[in-house]
């Protein structure tokens, strides 16, 4: 799964602004959840209450009346849904299997009255079909008070499934009626009992059961059923039989049952677009981590592998996808279908998934015979928006299946791109889901970034068809296995299709290490592998420290064993456990054998646990100088921005912080520099011995930033480093001045360094033409330039950084055409750098760039056709809006409600939050509520542009406290969109003022999103602190700097 704000563009900055690019990263620190605003409206249809208690022998008395209760129960749910089941049960009839043991009865329990009993069908089932509701209630009621004399927590209460029970092969049959979004279904399970018990008891969640039965496998005897209710609380559904499931016999489970077709973005939901001025909805589903449960009855976690046979009923007018392709057809008089797709190999839950759409293909096949698919709205499909991904994703399969050594396991691959999604992309089995941001692409109006983006979100989805969906981790504390993998592999078949863009080497350090260093800084922080319980809970660990802290741990574990052993490693592991489940430490083991094979011999659980377990990443220091004869002294501690968090902490005191860390030194001067092997350093301070140490000689670690952590020296040698820098910087690695610049910086912002070093370190940018080092410094100077924006001294620090990007800007000048695709392939890395330097200019106002931007602005507007060079839009945009009138924000606005491409639309959205206008800042906030108006998706990103802009911090921050109640209901339930938006709205608070608003408001509404909003106040506490701290040092530096 890829988090939908990854790589968000960094095309919204605010003048102010440097790189909202690290800012929307950086909106990853922090993330979190809540109901969902439609719960009230399906709550209408599925009556609970737990108020009465209807004992045994008053049921006996009362059964007349329950059924005709629950008769006319059932007949209001049917009314409010308007299903219609008797076309539910004839499509099953058509052709559904018989379930294993059941005598051909079919769903279809929700009859309008009078509409009579179908022949065969068993008075236990109908008795089961009326128990709903208040019954339900009383069934559990009864059922716990028998637990509790037993002193045991009832099975459903717990917050797994237990353990008795394995589902083994699922038949599924849906029907969909797109008219008034529900849809029902009958699933018969095949069940292996491992335990005798009563109870059968999985996961359904916001769903009507209708009917349940269950019969012994092989003598098609039913099993009597004495009740079965839904129980929210762990969102599971449980059936208590009149008698105990026999060890290893095999039933067969069967469950009727009808739901809505949300307008939500989770389980199974509709979306909708508008076609030649019609809107069309579509059905899709997102079912991980724990949605499966709200599409149907299911053993909702990724340990319960089974197979899947699913069948899908509509409307002719739309067709259906599934993970397997469609095996027969069965077309129906009345203008229905119903799809049979092949059955699944063993698979979990949360990648199932199906789609009900009337869009369009593309296809293509691979070398090995793959079917790939890319289906989308007609008028992309035939403007040609999705070719790319669908070439660069035969090629890739191409490069996964000789990279893994293990062939990809399903005869096709759709990629489907929808209008609405929570995530950037959703790994599917065979069918994976993007939202259409970050899969179409048109190539006459695409910037190279935008590429990029696309081009990552494809290759990660494709990775996870192999780490995720082949292989599944046993547990969700583990998700980073899946995910660290899958972000890691961006950057390798990245570079499998662009060689020569150095995605692994280069810019894997900018946007994925430096990044979630950020992040993992905090002493709120948390370790990689996390244990979780509750499915509320799950949502939480999808977030940056699992995405990015996995893949640089991953790349740091590949670059110390090296990168061909690991590869092998990584064979052996898909190879043993393909079809199966995985632990970590079933990858520890697999790789420490591959080591062996080659006759190293290192204990890589034992250093893996200490990246994995603890939480944060170690600050290594290098004293040089501290003697004579070669000896240095390297010392670690645990890095955090928040030096109080430390006394606040007594673990900081002691050694409990403590890593094993593959440090490589290299020992250099002014013309060449000597690369050590790997010194193990696991001791809080440790001598060791460098040869050819010289007087003049400095030490630099962390030889191309392949380890994770950060790097200080003694003060003397950060001179001779920023001394080298000046005078020949080319003898330190790009990937090396990049790190340099970026743990100057944060290692300032903490404190452990004076603050004028890492300005210092800068001033050598004027003679750097690559493009990563310039990238690296925008994004430290970022967080710094928010600390500073609304400060009275500000144009001191502003008129600081113009002067160094300058001579750089002139050098570079401005792109002029279009780029093609060759021009892209061989100008990436210089077309970036201009990119950067020119965002730089017009952030700080350098005179000619905003000239430029306006030039270009005032012609588009005249001319109405939009010559702006595609790579620097999103920048002229921000620039034109944030200096121009009004005019020019309602042309922005008229070209954002004309304009389909859904990348212009995006940045155009952007561009809107740039204004110094605090009106319209207003105006837009506002809007930005209204779905018909902004996607839900990309509402949260407006807000955090506003909270951005500093003319709008404070508008963002009032309307995010006024509309939390709004937002929280809307976004709630998916917690990484919440947790985006908290962080994304707080971060650059800092001050004392409004670190007191932030407290009070966590006071009240302190429901949901509390890791979210302590990480939050922990980020404000550092700002207020580093204000007071170290903002009159820094401005004292620049002062006397900019009067030498
Ligand atoms: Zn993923």
């Amino acid at each position: 799964m890829a988090l939908a704000e990854k790589r968000q563009k960094r095309s919204s900055f605010t003048p102010m602004m440097i790189e909202e690019d690290a800012a929307l990263r950086n909106g990853s620190r922090g993330l979190p959840p809540g109901p969902w605003a439609d719960a009230a409206a399906a709550a209408a249809a599925r009556p609970r209450t737990t108020e009465r208690h209807i004992t045994v022998h008053k049921r006996l008395v009362l059964g007349f009346a329950v059924s005709i209760v629950a008769l006319l129960a059932v007949t209001m749910v049917a009314v409010l849904l308007s299903v219609r089941f008797e076309e539910c049960s004839a499509a099953a009839a058509a052709d559904g299997p018989p379930p294993a043991g059941s005598n051909g009865s079919l769903p279809g329990p929700a009859r309008q009255p009078g509409a009579g009993q179908p022949p065969g069908r068993p008075a236990e089932e109908e008795a089961a079909a009326a128990r709903g509701g208040e019954e339900a209630a009383a069934e559990e009621e009864e059922e716990e008070e028998e637990w509790q004399r037993r002193r045991e927590p009832p099975p459903w209460t717990r917050p797994r499934l237990p353990r008795h029970l394995r589902p083994l092969h699922y038949n599924l049959m849906l029907s969909a009626f797109m008219e008034n979004f529900t849809f029902c279904g009958e699933v018969n399970v095949q069940l292996e009992v491992r335990n005798a018990s009563r109870y059968i008891v999985l996961h359904a969640h916001r769903m009507h059961i209708e009917a349940v039965r269950v019969a012994e496998d092989k003598l098609a005897g039913a099993v009597r059923v004495a009740n079965f209710f839904l129980h929210p609380p762990t969102q599971v559904f449980v059936v208590v039989l009149n008698r105990s499931l026999e060890v290893q016999r095999s039933y067969n489970l069967k469950i009727i049952y009808n739901a809505l077709i949300e307008n939500e973005l989770l389980g199974f939901f509709r979306s909708s677009y508008v076609l030649h001025g019609e809107r069309r909805f579509l059905g899709v589903t997102q079912f991980s981590p724990t949605h499966a449960r709200k599409a149907f009855p299911c053993f909702d976690e990724p340990i319960y592998k089974a197979t899947f046979k699913i069948s899908i009923r509509h409307q002719a007018t739309y067709l259906s996808l599934s993970n397997m392709p469609v095996e027969t057809s069965v077309f129906e008089e009345d203008g229905w279908v119903t799809d049979h797709f092949s059955q699944t190999p063993l698979m979990s839950t949360y990648y199932l998934a199906w789609a009900v759409c009337n869009f369009t293909y593309r296809e293509t096949v691979t070398k090995s015979g793959v079917v790939v698919r890319l289906y989308a709205r007609p008028d992309a499909i035939r403007r040609g928006s999705g070719d790319y991904a669908l070439n660069i994703t035969r090629r890739l399969i191409e490069f996964y299946e000789d990279y893994f050594k293990v062939p990809y396991s399903l005869p096709k691959l759709d990629l489907l791109a929808v209008p609405k999604h929570p995530y950037a992309a959703m790994e599917n089995w065979g069918l994976s889901i993007f939202v259409e941001q970050r899969i179409l692409l048109d190539p006459s109006i695409s910037s190279i970034s935008y590429l990029l983006d696309v081009t990552m979100v494809i290759v990660h989805e494709l990775c996870h068809q192999w780490f995720g969906d082949l292989v599944t981790p046993v547990w969700w504390e583990d998700v980073w296995l899946k995910e660290g993998f899958a972000h890691y592999f961006e950057f390798v078949g990245t570079d499998y299709l662009y060689p020569g863009w150095n995605m692994e080497k280069q810019r894997f350090l900018t946007d994925v290490l430096h990044e979630v260093m950020l992040l993992d800084g905090l002493a709120s922080s948390h370790p990689v592998s996390q244990e979780v319980q509750q499915a509320t809970d799950i949502d939480r660990v999808f977030d940056w420290i699992a995405y990015k802290k996995g893949a640089a741990l991953i790349r740091m574990l590949a670059n110390f064993m090296g990168h061909s052993v690991f590869q092998m490693g990584l064979q052996d592991y898909l190879t043993i456990h393909k079809y199966g489940n995985a632990a970590r430490n079933d990858l520890w083991n697999t790789l420490s054998k591959a080591l062996k094979k080659v006759g190293k011999f290192v204990n890589i659980q034992e250093v893996m646990d200490q990246w994995t377990l603890q939480m944060g990443y170690p600050v290594i220091t290098i004293f040089g100088n501290e003697t004579t004869d070669n000896i240095i002294v390297i010392a670690q501690e645990r890095f955090v921005y928040d030096s109080d968090a430390k006394t606040k902490d007594p673990d900081f005191g002691d050694n409990s912080y403590l890593w094993q860390i593959p440090l490589t030194i290299a020992v250099g001067n002014t013309s060449h520099i000597s690369s050590e092997a790997i010194i193990w350093v696991s001791n809080k301070s440790e001598h060791h011995r460098i040869p050819a140490l010289e007087e003049a000689s400095w030490l630099l670690g962390n030889i191309n930033q392949t380890g994770y952590f950060r790097v200080n020296y003694d003060i003397r040698n950060w001179k001779l480093l920023i001394n080298q820098l000046t005078r020949n910087h080319e003898v330190i690695s790009v990937s090396n001045r990049a790190g340099l610049i970026d743990d100057a910086f944060n290692l300032a912002r903490a404190g452990y360094l004076p603050q004028n070093i890492p300005l210092e370190i800068i001033r050598y940018l004027s003679e750097e033409k690559d493009f990563l080092p310039w990238h690296a410094a925008s994004r430290a100077l970022y967080p710094l330039d928010k600390l500073l924006d609304r400060t009275e001294n500000y144009n001191i620090f502003n008129e600081y950084i113009l002067r160094q990007v300058a001579s750089m800007y002139l050098k570079l000048g401005w792109p002029t055409n279009h780029l093609n695709k060759s021009l892209v392939q061989a100008s990436y890395q210089h077309e970036e750098l201009r990119r950067e330097v020119i965002m730089l200019a017009c952030s700080f106002g350098n005179k000619h760039c905003h000239q430029q931007a306006a030039t270009l602005i005032s012609d588009w507007i005249s001319s109405n056709r939009n010559r702006i060079p595609l790579n620097v839009r999103d920048i002229v945009y921000c620039t034109g809006v944030s200096l121009m009138d009004e005019d020019v924000w309602e042309f922005i606005w008229m070209k954002f409600h004309s304009i389909t491409a859904v990348s212009e639309k995006k940045i155009l959205l952007e561009a809107l939050t740039c204004s110094d206008d605090r009106n319209l800042l207003n105006r837009l906030l506002n809007l930005s509520l209204n779905s018909e108006v902004v996607l839900d998706q990309d509402a949260i990103d407006v807000i955090i542009h506003v909270a951005r802009n500093p003319h709008g911090r404070d508008l963002a921050w009032k309307f995010f406290r006024e509309k939390w109640k709004i937002l929280n209901a809307r976004y709630g339930e998916a917690l990484f969109m919440n947790s985006k938006l908290i962080s994304g709205v707080t971060e650059f608070l800092n001050t004392e003022e409004e670190l007191t608003e932030l407290k009070n408001f966590i006071k009240t509404y302190e429901e949901g999103a509390a890791a979210s909003f302590s990480r939050a106040v922990e980020t404000v506490e550092a700002n207020v602190r580093w204000q007071r701290l170290y903002k009159e040092e820094l401005f004292q530096w620049l002062r006397k700097s900019l009067t030498h």
